[in-house]
């Protein structure tokens, strides 16, 4: 049986709706986005068929059961109504059911078509109609209605499966297309795929019942769809197809023989059959570029080469094009900047800093993990730093697999094309690092099994990968391919470049960079970043020459000893943070003293302990005594940070010494320098009191030696939660507080954020966490420990700048908390520095207007008062 009313539940209701007139009280709140945008284009005088909105509560009563009255709509279409049906959800995101087309064809109107345009056209027509109105509306099996049947045997096939003939009233027809369109909405599956694109609970449909412009006639006739720019660049083009009627042939064609609306290869385009109906479509597609502020792809039919307008929707685009379609509307005056702004997702910038994978071409995924850092890149597999760099020195692109990278694996990953490792979580060290130099990463692939001494790499469905095979990794989406793929290129255009600038006017909290490397410096200001917010400066220790230097400084047996090692580590610092100041031209760089246990900077193999034995031309069982001695149960909560700072006061006086030397010198030479120097790991007030003095007394010394004054501050990171509770205590001694959030959340959920991959995909499926805490920042929690901190410190220091350099300072909700908790920045890794301007700039932007984000574009329009009609009504 068809979808009818329930037995007893049926109601005789009066069905409400309104023909789609220019002054007819049409609304998106009431009708839906499609029915308000074809009255848009009937404004706009173009030639669209008869169309009638049944509005939301319509819709509501006929998926409830109520019987409807399809004659009266069906009598405005006249005698032989021959109509379409189109879903019109509030957003045109948010879908529906799919259109159902020639409702009203049945073997009376088959035989009038068959004067027109044939029989076989005609029946072909009728035969689609029962095929979909089979499947789509009678729910019947797919299969049953293969291609190459007849029409006959599609009306027998629907009457055997359905005990009834198919149904020739057009009445009866609409009824049973109205109510299946109405019952899909309100299925679990379309609930759920709508909510995931952001629509409510309550998110209601309405319908669009039109006219059906065939395209079929004696003269010019077909039907398609054009679009004015290519929608992966974004560019001025026009793209789209046409099916011609083929006349004379009798038959319809398929897709793949659509032709080009223009200088198509294989014969006549669109523009030169029907040049008039053609120059119609474009000036049409301009008015709609203006009017309905946005770029349109528009279905049109052309019947004896008339042209009609049946629909225009929002053109689905790439990332990149998103931004270049915004620029061009704001330029062309059409959306105010504020707007443009809007319009463009912010993590969908990441997609435009690096290299994507063509979506369109074909790819083979061997594994998925999380997508630690965006980008793509394809190289040769290596199994360890040593390999990455001799394939680099080669000129070789590679891709660096590894169970999980530490510090020793930097100058790898700096080799590497992208990164692939089995274990970690968005804060691991692998994605760190990666995000920072801007390398595609993929980590916690748990399904692969990394064989690093013998070189090869398994996976889940049996397949095996040796060194030197190809793969991709695609940061972005967490997948790693086999093989080669199509790339497309950044888009770091002049159209980038204006979006940026925008994006900075309209911002209202700042935002800096976590750069240890004077090219990641260089990448960040490039990308607006307002100064340095984190310089990790044990990352500048890794250099061949720098970590043998260093392995002496750990080795040696004497403070003299040590002092001597980090005398000569001290000028390359130095000089590294001299660099940095120069980059950042009087832009504040702010520098964390070290940071790891000492025992990352000693071997870990059996291998590695004995060339360093040889190295330092020392027995092994010295170099095994001194690792046992460093190694620690749980070196994240040992000796790091400013315990290392205060056990072992060298390596914080040589850094401090460094910082102030270099300051001093470029001071001398006349240019700007705002040097900051921040603790790691505090949780006790005294620990900022001793290294305080000592780097007071540091500075002192340099500007009586050196004869030059310089300015600097001094803060703390607050990482652990008691220095966030204690706040008040330690504000009293600096002029900042940094939240590193990534330690902070690892200790307030007491969760590994180097192992938290493992289980983290489960526990956000269950629900136990909303999300990934080391990705978005727990507000509930870790937020609670930053407003305490915050309120208590600036009740001691209100001038006190609070900032977060954790990695959270790129993810937008992230930023929405501090920007709204008053924080003064955010730091992020370079590539993430675009992402984090854009988002300050929608949340001052959004701040301006009302209410949510459905009503800001229409909130900027009205008040910024720009471009076409504003007809949101
Ligand atoms: C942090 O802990 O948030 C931080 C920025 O420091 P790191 O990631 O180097 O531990
Ligand atoms: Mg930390």
């Amino acid at each position: 049986m068809l979808p009818s009313s329930r037995k007893g539940a049926a109601v005789q209701k009066k069905l409400a709706f309104s023909e789609i007139t220019a002054t007819a009280d049409i609304q998106v709140r009431r009708h839906g986005a499609r029915a308000k945008c074809l009255q848009r284009l009937v404004r706009l005088d173009m030639p669209v068929p008869r169309s009638v909105a049944l509005p939301f509560e319509a819709v509501r009563d006929i998926a409830a059961g109520h019987d409807i009255d399809t004659a009266e709509i069906l009598r405005s279409f006249g005698e032989f109504p021959l109509v379409s049906v189109r879903p019109s959800a509030e957003t045109a995101d948010w879908g529906g059911p799919g259109t159902l087309l020639n409702i009203g064809m049945n073997a009376q109107m088959c035989d009038h078509l068959a004067t027109v345009v044939g029989q076989e056209a005609a029946n072909q027509l009728y035969l689609r109609f029962v095929q979909s109105f089979s499947v789509e509306v009678a729910r019947l099996d797919e299969e049953e209605f293969a291609d190459d049947q007849t029409l006959k045997d599609a009306l027998h096939t629907y009457e055997l499966e359905m005990e009834e003939p198919f149904p020739e009233s057009a009445s009866e027809q609409l009824t049973a297309v109205l109510r299946s369109m109405a019952r899909a909405w309100e299925g679990t599956t379309a609930r759920l795929l709508r909510q995931a694109k952001g629509a409510p609970p309550e998110a209601a449909l309405g319908l669009v019942v039109q006219r059906m412009a065939l395209g079929l006639g004696t003269g010019e006739c077909g039907s398609g769809v054009v679009q004015f720019i290519d929608p992966v660049t974004g560019l001025p083009q026009i793209t789209g197809r046409y099916k011609n009627q083929a006349q004379g042939r009798g038959g319809l064609l398929t897709d793949r023989d659509a032709l080009y609306l223009t200088r198509d290869p294989r014969g006549p385009s669109l523009e030169e059959r029907c040049p008039a109906a053609f120059a119609e479509l474009i000036a049409h597609g301009a008015r709609a570029r203006s009017a309905l502020r946005e770029e349109m792809q528009i279905e049109f039919t052309v019947e004896d080469g008339d042209l009609r307008i049946l629909d225009a929707v929002r053109v689905p685009r790439s990332s990149r094009a998103a931004v270049r379609v915004a620029v061009s509307l704001a330029r062309d005056g059409v959306i105010p900047r504020e707007e443009a702004l809007m319009r463009v997702e912010p993590q969908a910038l990441a997609e435009l800093l690096h290299p994507q994978v063509d979506r369109s071409g074909a790819t083979d995924v061997f594994a998925r993990g999380i997508a630690a850092s965006p980008g793509a890149a394809t190289g040769r597999i290596v199994f360890n730093a040593g390999a990455a760099q001799a394939a680099a020195a080669k000129g070789e692109a590679c891709i660096l697999v590894r169970h999980e990278t530490s510090p020793e694996d930097i100058r790898g990953m700096h080799a590497a094309k992208a990164v692939l490792t089995e274990r970690g979580g968005v804060t691991s060290h692998a994605a760190v690092i990666a995000r920072g130099l801007g390398v595609p990463c993929v980590v916690g692939a748990s399904s692969l099994q990394i064989d690093s001494r013998n070189r090869t790499l398994a996976t889940s469905d049996g397949r095996s990968f040796r060194e030197g095979d190809t793969i991709t990794i695609n940061g972005s989406s967490g997948e790693a391919l086999a093989g080669e793929v199509v790339m497309l290129p950044p888009a770091l255009d002049e159209v980038f470049q204006t979006f940026m600038e925008w994006a900075e006017d309209a911002g209202d909290i700042g935002i800096r960079t976590n750069s240890d490397t004077p090219a990641d410096a260089e990448t960040a200001s490039r990308f607006g970043a307002q100064g340095i917010g984190l310089c990790r400066t044990e990352h500048m220790f890794f250099d061949a020459d720098r970590l043998t230097v260093m392995r002496e400084m750990i080795f040696a047996d004497t403070s003299a000893d040590r002092q001597a090692a980090l005398e000569r580590l001290m000028p390359m610092q130095r000089g590294d943070f001299r660099q940095l100041f120069e980059i950042m031209q009087g832009k504040p760089v702010c520098i964390r003293l070290f940071d790891p246990p000492l025992n990352e900077f000693l071997p870990k193999t059996r291998d590695g302990v004995r060339q360093l034995a040889e190295a330092m031309d020392l027995p092994v069982s010295r170099i095994t005594r001194r690792v046992e001695a460093l190694s620690e149960f749980n070196p994240m909560l040992g000796m790091r940070g400013v315990r290392l700072g205060i056990t072992v006061p060298e390596i914080y006086d040589m850094q401090a010494r460094a910082i102030f030397e270099a300051a001093a010198d470029v001071a001398l030479e006349g240019h700007p320098v705002e040097p900051e120097i921040m603790i790691p790991l505090v949780s006790a007030r005294r620990e900022v009191e001793l290294v305080k003095s000592r780097i007071d007394a540091t500075a002192s010394a340099v500007r009586t030696h050196r004869g030059v004054d310089f300015r600097y501050q001094l803060g703390v990171m607050v990482e652990t939660p008691r220095a966030a509770l204690r706040a008040g205590e330690i504000a009293d001694h600096v002029s900042f507080l940094s939240f590193g959030t990534n330690d902070l959340t690892q200790m307030t959920y007491g969760l590994s954020r180097d192992d938290a991959g493992r289980f983290m995909g489960t526990y956000v499926q269950q629900g136990v966490y909303p999300e990934d805490p080391f990705h978005t920042l727990d507000i509930d929690g870790v937020g609670e420990l930053l407003l305490i901190a915050a309120e208590r410190a600036r009740a001691v220091r209100k001038d006190l700048t609070l900032s977060v350099c954790g990695e959270h300072g790129g993810n937008a909700e992230s930023i929405a908390f501090c920007r709204s908790a008053g924080f003064d920045y955010v730091s992020c890794s370079a590539y993430r520095v675009p992402v984090a301007r854009l988002a300050a700039a929608q949340l001052a932007i959004s701040e301006m207007a009302p209410k949510g984000r459905a009503t800001i574009s229409q909130w900027i329009t009205k008040h910024l008062r720009i471009g076409g009609p504003a007809d949101f009504d």
